[in-house]
Protein backbone atom coordinates (compact mmCIF):
# COMPACT_ATOMS: atom_id res chain seq x y z
CA UNK A 1 0.00 0.00 0.00
CA UNK A 2 1.99 3.48 -0.94
CA UNK A 3 1.40 6.55 1.26
CA UNK A 4 -1.25 8.04 -0.44
CA UNK A 5 -3.69 5.06 -0.42
CA UNK A 6 -3.00 4.49 3.41
CA UNK A 7 -3.68 8.21 3.99
CA UNK A 8 -6.66 7.96 2.54
CA UNK A 9 -8.46 5.23 4.31
CA UNK A 10 -11.53 6.35 6.57
CA UNK A 11 -11.30 5.22 10.46
CA UNK A 12 -14.52 7.29 11.41
CA UNK A 13 -16.73 4.57 13.00
CA UNK A 14 -19.91 3.32 11.46
CA UNK A 15 -23.09 4.34 13.25
CA UNK A 16 -23.77 0.81 14.20
CA UNK A 17 -20.85 0.65 16.31
CA UNK A 18 -21.76 3.58 18.92
CA UNK A 19 -23.46 2.51 21.54
CA UNK A 20 -26.65 3.97 22.79
CA UNK A 21 -26.72 6.42 25.11
CA UNK A 22 -28.19 5.40 28.43
CA UNK A 23 -28.05 7.75 31.10
CA UNK A 24 -28.63 6.29 35.19
CA UNK A 25 -32.26 7.41 36.25
CA UNK A 26 -32.24 7.96 39.97
CA UNK A 27 -35.23 9.23 42.05
CA UNK A 28 -33.68 11.70 45.03
CA UNK A 29 -33.69 8.92 47.94
CA UNK A 30 -31.40 6.96 45.50
CA UNK A 31 -29.31 9.37 44.43
CA UNK A 32 -28.60 10.65 48.04
CA UNK A 33 -28.05 6.42 49.10
CA UNK A 34 -25.84 6.85 46.56
CA UNK A 35 -23.68 9.34 47.13
CA UNK A 36 -23.56 8.87 51.02
CA UNK A 37 -22.14 5.23 50.25
CA UNK A 38 -19.11 7.03 47.60
CA UNK A 39 -18.53 9.63 50.37
CA UNK A 40 -17.64 6.62 52.65
CA UNK A 41 -15.95 4.37 50.25
CA UNK A 42 -13.71 7.17 49.17
CA UNK A 43 -12.29 8.18 52.71
CA UNK A 44 -12.57 4.18 53.22
CA UNK A 45 -10.11 3.49 50.38
CA UNK A 46 -8.12 7.30 50.41
CA UNK A 47 -9.53 8.06 46.96
CA UNK A 48 -10.64 10.66 44.94
CA UNK A 49 -12.65 11.29 42.03
CA UNK A 50 -11.85 13.15 38.80
CA UNK A 51 -14.37 13.67 36.49
CA UNK A 52 -14.45 15.09 32.85
CA UNK A 53 -16.38 18.17 31.51
CA UNK A 54 -18.61 15.75 29.62
CA UNK A 55 -19.85 13.23 32.60
CA UNK A 56 -23.43 13.56 34.50
CA UNK A 57 -23.56 16.48 36.08
CA UNK A 58 -23.91 14.58 39.73
CA UNK A 59 -20.62 13.21 39.08
CA UNK A 60 -19.14 16.30 38.76
CA UNK A 61 -20.82 17.69 41.36
CA UNK A 62 -20.08 14.90 43.81
CA UNK A 63 -16.41 15.61 42.63
CA UNK A 64 -16.22 19.04 43.64
CA UNK A 65 -17.85 18.26 46.88
CA UNK A 66 -15.61 15.26 47.75
CA UNK A 67 -12.10 17.26 47.16
CA UNK A 68 -11.98 15.87 43.91
CA UNK A 69 -11.58 17.80 40.45
CA UNK A 70 -13.52 18.25 37.21
CA UNK A 71 -12.20 19.36 34.21
CA UNK A 72 -9.94 18.04 30.53
CA UNK A 73 -8.21 15.21 30.41
CA UNK A 74 -4.61 15.58 30.88
CA UNK A 75 -5.60 18.32 33.85
CA UNK A 76 -7.41 15.31 35.48
CA UNK A 77 -4.20 13.05 35.21
CA UNK A 78 -2.27 16.33 36.46
CA UNK A 79 -4.57 16.60 39.64
CA UNK A 80 -4.02 12.90 40.07
CA UNK A 81 -0.69 13.42 40.12
CA UNK A 82 -0.50 16.40 42.89
CA UNK A 83 -3.83 14.24 45.03
CA UNK A 84 -1.95 12.33 48.27
CA UNK A 85 -5.02 9.93 47.46
CA UNK A 86 -3.97 6.18 46.20
CA UNK A 87 -6.64 5.49 44.69
CA UNK A 88 -8.37 7.94 41.15
CA UNK A 89 -11.56 6.86 40.15
CA UNK A 90 -11.53 8.96 36.71
CA UNK A 91 -15.00 9.43 35.62
CA UNK A 92 -14.37 9.79 31.92
CA UNK A 93 -13.26 7.38 28.67
CA UNK A 94 -10.72 4.86 28.62
CA UNK A 95 -7.78 7.09 27.32
CA UNK A 96 -8.10 9.07 30.61
CA UNK A 97 -7.79 6.26 32.42
CA UNK A 98 -5.04 5.16 30.77
CA UNK A 99 -3.38 8.86 31.14
CA UNK A 100 -3.95 9.15 34.01
CA UNK A 101 -2.07 5.69 34.98
CA UNK A 102 0.80 6.68 32.62
CA UNK A 103 1.11 10.19 34.79
CA UNK A 104 0.39 8.20 38.22
CA UNK A 105 2.05 4.73 37.69
CA UNK A 106 2.39 4.35 41.51
CA UNK A 107 -1.33 5.09 41.98
CA UNK A 108 -4.60 2.56 42.03
CA UNK A 109 -6.85 3.82 38.65
CA UNK A 110 -10.01 2.87 38.97
CA UNK A 111 -13.31 3.39 36.30
CA UNK A 112 -16.70 2.81 36.51
CA UNK A 113 -17.01 1.43 33.10
CA UNK A 114 -14.03 -0.21 31.36
CA UNK A 115 -16.16 0.01 27.49
CA UNK A 116 -16.43 3.73 27.94
CA UNK A 117 -14.49 4.90 25.03
CA UNK A 118 -13.99 7.12 22.25
CA UNK A 119 -14.44 7.04 18.46
CA UNK A 120 -11.19 8.61 18.45
CA UNK A 121 -9.27 6.24 19.95
CA UNK A 122 -11.07 2.95 18.51
CA UNK A 123 -10.98 4.81 15.40
CA UNK A 124 -7.16 4.90 15.77
CA UNK A 125 -5.99 0.79 16.44
CA UNK A 126 -2.30 0.70 17.31
CA UNK A 127 -0.90 -2.04 14.82
CA UNK A 128 -2.87 -0.26 11.82
CA UNK A 129 -1.52 3.25 13.23
CA UNK A 130 2.28 1.88 13.39
CA UNK A 131 2.67 1.06 10.16
CA UNK A 132 1.52 4.03 8.87
CA UNK A 133 4.04 5.82 10.50
CA UNK A 134 6.01 3.42 9.21
CA UNK A 135 5.35 4.23 5.39
CA UNK A 136 6.44 7.62 6.75
CA UNK A 137 9.89 7.54 8.59
CA UNK A 138 10.99 10.60 7.79
CA UNK A 139 7.94 12.51 9.65
CA UNK A 140 7.46 13.19 13.27
CA UNK A 141 4.69 11.61 14.88
CA UNK A 142 2.06 13.70 16.51
CA UNK A 143 -1.06 12.58 18.52
CA UNK A 144 -3.93 14.29 20.46
CA UNK A 145 -4.73 13.81 23.58
CA UNK A 146 -7.82 11.25 22.33
CA UNK A 147 -5.43 8.02 21.93
CA UNK A 148 -4.47 4.92 23.42
CA UNK A 149 -1.65 4.17 25.84
CA UNK A 150 0.05 2.29 22.63
CA UNK A 151 -0.47 5.19 20.14
CA UNK A 152 0.98 7.35 22.47
CA UNK A 153 4.33 5.12 23.03
CA UNK A 154 4.68 5.32 19.50
CA UNK A 155 4.55 9.23 19.32
CA UNK A 156 7.23 11.85 19.24
CA UNK A 157 4.59 14.65 20.48
CA UNK A 158 1.19 14.70 22.68
CA UNK A 159 -0.70 17.40 21.86
CA UNK A 160 -4.04 18.98 23.07
CA UNK A 161 -6.53 21.05 21.86
CA UNK A 162 -5.28 24.01 23.52
CA UNK A 163 -1.27 23.51 22.68
CA UNK A 164 -1.88 21.58 19.31
CA UNK A 165 -1.47 25.00 17.12
CA UNK A 166 1.88 25.79 19.10
CA UNK A 167 3.45 23.07 19.21
CA UNK A 168 2.71 22.03 15.07
CA UNK A 169 3.94 25.78 14.52
CA UNK A 170 7.29 25.00 16.32
CA UNK A 171 8.20 21.97 14.47
CA UNK A 172 7.25 23.44 11.26
CA UNK A 173 9.30 26.34 12.05
CA UNK A 174 12.54 23.80 12.46
CA UNK A 175 11.36 22.70 8.92
CA UNK A 176 9.67 18.94 10.09
CA UNK A 177 6.98 17.30 8.26
CA UNK A 178 3.83 15.40 10.33
CA UNK A 179 2.04 12.67 11.05
CA UNK A 180 -1.09 14.38 13.04
CA UNK A 181 -3.52 11.15 14.80
CA UNK A 182 -6.52 10.91 14.77
CA UNK A 183 -8.83 13.63 14.79
CA UNK A 184 -9.08 14.68 10.77
CA UNK A 185 -11.15 17.87 11.63
CA UNK A 186 -8.61 19.38 14.07
CA UNK A 187 -5.83 18.42 12.23
CA UNK A 188 -7.11 20.27 8.92
CA UNK A 189 -8.25 23.13 11.67
CA UNK A 190 -3.97 23.29 13.15
CA UNK A 191 -3.32 23.08 9.38
CA UNK A 192 -4.99 26.04 8.02
CA UNK A 193 -3.56 27.80 11.61
CA UNK A 194 0.00 26.83 11.20
CA UNK A 195 0.45 25.79 6.75
CA UNK A 196 2.49 22.99 7.97
CA UNK A 197 2.91 19.94 6.09
CA UNK A 198 0.92 17.70 7.64
CA UNK A 199 -0.45 13.92 6.56
CA UNK A 200 -3.96 13.40 8.70
CA UNK A 201 -5.02 10.49 9.97
CA UNK A 202 -8.83 10.08 8.75
CA UNK A 203 -10.39 9.69 12.38
CA UNK A 204 -13.36 11.99 13.77
CA UNK A 205 -15.20 12.57 16.65
CA UNK A 206 -18.73 11.11 16.79
CA UNK A 207 -20.30 14.20 18.77
CA UNK A 208 -18.48 17.12 17.30
CA UNK A 209 -18.78 15.81 13.72
CA UNK A 210 -22.58 16.12 14.12
CA UNK A 211 -22.54 19.84 14.25
CA UNK A 212 -23.75 21.28 10.88
CA UNK A 213 -22.86 24.42 9.56
CA UNK A 214 -25.63 25.87 7.71
CA UNK A 215 -28.12 24.86 10.67
CA UNK A 216 -25.60 26.70 12.63
CA UNK A 217 -25.68 30.04 10.59
CA UNK A 218 -29.49 29.72 10.65
CA UNK A 219 -29.38 29.58 14.53
CA UNK A 220 -26.95 32.55 14.35
CA UNK A 221 -29.47 34.33 12.31
CA UNK A 222 -32.34 33.62 14.85
CA UNK A 223 -30.35 35.05 17.61
CA UNK A 224 -28.15 37.83 16.39
CA UNK A 225 -27.27 38.66 19.89
CA UNK A 226 -25.87 35.50 20.43
CA UNK A 227 -22.08 34.63 20.08
CA UNK A 228 -20.75 31.17 19.57
CA UNK A 229 -18.45 28.75 20.78
CA UNK A 230 -17.04 25.78 18.68
CA UNK A 231 -14.60 23.08 19.53
CA UNK A 232 -11.78 22.51 16.96
CA UNK A 233 -13.16 18.58 16.82
CA UNK A 234 -16.13 20.28 14.85
CA UNK A 235 -15.96 20.24 10.87
CA UNK A 236 -14.67 23.52 8.77
CA UNK A 237 -18.05 24.25 8.03
CA UNK A 238 -19.20 24.62 11.74
CA UNK A 239 -15.87 26.70 12.41
CA UNK A 240 -16.06 28.91 10.09
CA UNK A 241 -18.86 30.58 12.01
CA UNK A 242 -17.35 30.38 15.51
CA UNK A 243 -16.21 33.72 17.51
CA UNK A 244 -13.91 31.60 19.52
CA UNK A 245 -12.79 28.44 18.25
CA UNK A 246 -11.21 26.20 21.78
CA UNK A 247 -10.76 23.55 24.50
CA UNK A 248 -13.41 22.69 26.55
CA UNK A 249 -11.37 24.78 28.86
CA UNK A 250 -11.18 27.67 27.00
CA UNK A 251 -15.05 27.80 25.53
CA UNK A 252 -15.73 27.53 29.35
CA UNK A 253 -13.46 30.34 30.00
CA UNK A 254 -14.99 32.27 27.21
CA UNK A 255 -18.90 32.22 28.52
CA UNK A 256 -17.67 33.28 31.68
CA UNK A 257 -15.14 36.62 30.41
CA UNK A 258 -17.11 37.76 26.96
CA UNK A 259 -19.46 40.72 27.01
CA UNK A 260 -22.77 38.41 25.63
CA UNK A 261 -25.33 37.14 27.63
CA UNK A 262 -26.10 34.48 24.97
CA UNK A 263 -23.82 31.27 23.51
CA UNK A 264 -24.21 29.24 20.96
CA UNK A 265 -22.34 26.27 22.15
CA UNK A 266 -20.64 23.43 19.81
CA UNK A 267 -19.50 21.08 21.97
CA UNK A 268 -20.92 18.10 23.97
CA UNK A 269 -23.50 19.64 26.26
CA UNK A 270 -22.09 18.34 29.20
CA UNK A 271 -20.35 21.32 29.27
CA UNK A 272 -23.52 23.06 30.48
CA UNK A 273 -23.18 22.48 34.05
CA UNK A 274 -19.74 24.24 34.25
CA UNK A 275 -20.66 26.60 31.82
CA UNK A 276 -23.64 27.86 34.07
CA UNK A 277 -21.91 27.43 37.60
CA UNK A 278 -19.15 29.80 35.54
CA UNK A 279 -21.50 31.95 34.28
CA UNK A 280 -25.13 31.82 36.02
CA UNK A 281 -26.83 34.48 34.37
CA UNK A 282 -25.97 34.33 30.91
CA UNK A 283 -28.05 31.71 28.17
CA UNK A 284 -26.27 28.41 26.79
CA UNK A 285 -27.73 26.97 23.38
CA UNK A 286 -27.23 23.42 22.33
CA UNK A 287 -25.94 24.16 18.57
CA UNK A 288 -27.64 22.41 15.66
CA UNK A 289 -26.79 18.39 14.86
CA UNK A 290 -27.71 16.82 12.18
CA UNK A 291 -31.32 15.15 12.29
CA UNK A 292 -32.66 11.90 10.51
CA UNK A 293 -28.97 11.51 8.76
CA UNK A 294 -27.31 11.85 11.97
CA UNK A 295 -24.70 8.74 12.84
CA UNK A 296 -24.32 10.08 16.67
CA UNK A 297 -27.30 8.82 18.37
CA UNK A 298 -26.76 10.68 20.95
CA UNK A 299 -26.47 14.08 19.47
CA UNK A 300 -24.53 16.65 21.58
CA UNK A 301 -23.79 13.98 24.11
CA UNK A 302 -21.11 11.26 24.48
CA UNK A 303 -22.56 8.18 24.65
CA UNK A 304 -19.32 6.57 25.86
CA UNK A 305 -19.15 9.72 29.04
CA UNK A 306 -22.76 8.87 29.38
CA UNK A 307 -21.79 5.15 30.62
CA UNK A 308 -20.15 6.56 33.58
CA UNK A 309 -23.07 6.81 36.58
CA UNK A 310 -22.91 7.08 40.39
CA UNK A 311 -24.38 3.67 40.32
CA UNK A 312 -21.12 2.49 39.00
CA UNK A 313 -19.08 4.37 40.70
CA UNK A 314 -19.83 2.95 44.03
CA UNK A 315 -19.76 -0.29 42.72
CA UNK A 316 -16.54 -0.18 41.84
CA UNK A 317 -15.45 1.44 44.35
CA UNK A 318 -17.00 -0.95 46.78
CA UNK A 319 -15.42 -3.99 44.91
CA UNK A 320 -12.18 -2.51 43.44
CA UNK A 321 -12.92 -3.67 40.08
CA UNK A 322 -12.17 -1.89 36.82
CA UNK A 323 -8.87 -1.39 37.42
CA UNK A 324 -6.78 0.31 34.43
CA UNK A 325 -3.49 -1.66 33.91
CA UNK A 326 -0.78 -0.18 31.33
CA UNK A 327 2.75 -2.51 31.39
CA UNK A 328 5.63 -0.61 32.30
CA UNK A 329 7.36 -0.40 29.15
CA UNK A 330 4.46 0.92 27.34
CA UNK A 331 4.25 3.35 30.34
CA UNK A 332 7.54 4.76 29.95
CA UNK A 333 7.55 4.87 26.17
CA UNK A 334 4.26 6.93 26.81
CA UNK A 335 5.55 9.47 29.23
CA UNK A 336 8.04 10.68 26.20
CA UNK A 337 5.53 12.52 23.97
CA UNK A 338 3.38 14.24 27.10
CA UNK A 339 6.31 15.13 29.30
CA UNK A 340 7.95 16.79 25.93
CA UNK A 341 4.61 18.40 25.28
CA UNK A 342 4.82 19.20 29.29
CA UNK A 343 8.64 20.69 29.24
CA UNK A 344 7.67 22.41 25.76
CA UNK A 345 4.58 24.53 27.40
CA UNK A 346 6.97 25.45 30.11
CA UNK A 347 9.35 26.87 28.13
CA UNK A 348 6.35 28.92 25.79
CA UNK A 349 5.66 29.92 29.69
CA UNK A 350 2.17 28.73 28.46
CA UNK A 351 -0.32 27.45 31.05
CA UNK A 352 -0.94 23.73 29.20
CA UNK A 353 -2.98 22.14 32.15
CA UNK A 354 -6.51 23.34 31.48
CA UNK A 355 -5.96 23.78 27.43
CA UNK A 356 -6.27 20.30 27.14
CA UNK A 357 -9.48 18.55 25.71
CA UNK A 358 -11.19 15.01 24.94
S1 LIG B 1 -17.00 13.41 22.93
FE1 LIG B 1 -15.91 12.64 21.12
S2 LIG B 1 -13.75 12.98 21.59
FE2 LIG B 1 -14.87 13.08 23.54
S3 LIG B 1 -14.80 11.00 24.35
FE3 LIG B 1 -16.73 11.16 23.19
S4 LIG B 1 -16.20 10.40 21.15
FE4 LIG B 1 -14.27 10.85 22.17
Amino acid sequence: MNDIQTSLIDYRIPSENVPETISESLDSDERKLLIDKVRELLIKENGTVVAHYYTDPDLQQLADETGGYVSDSLDMARFGNESHASTLVVCGVRFMGETAKILNPEKRILMPDLEANCSLDIGCPPDQFSAFCDQHPDHTVVVYANTSAAVKARADWMVTSGSAVDVIRHLHANGEKIIWAPDMYLGDYVQKQTGADMVLWQGSCIVHEEFKGKELLEMKQQHPDAKVLVHPESPASVIQYADVVGSTTAVIKAAKEMDALKFIVATDRGIFYKMRQAAPEKIFIEAPTAGKSATCKSCAHCPWMAMNSLRKLADVLENGKNEIHVDMDTIERAQIPIKRLLAFSKIQNQAIYGNNDA
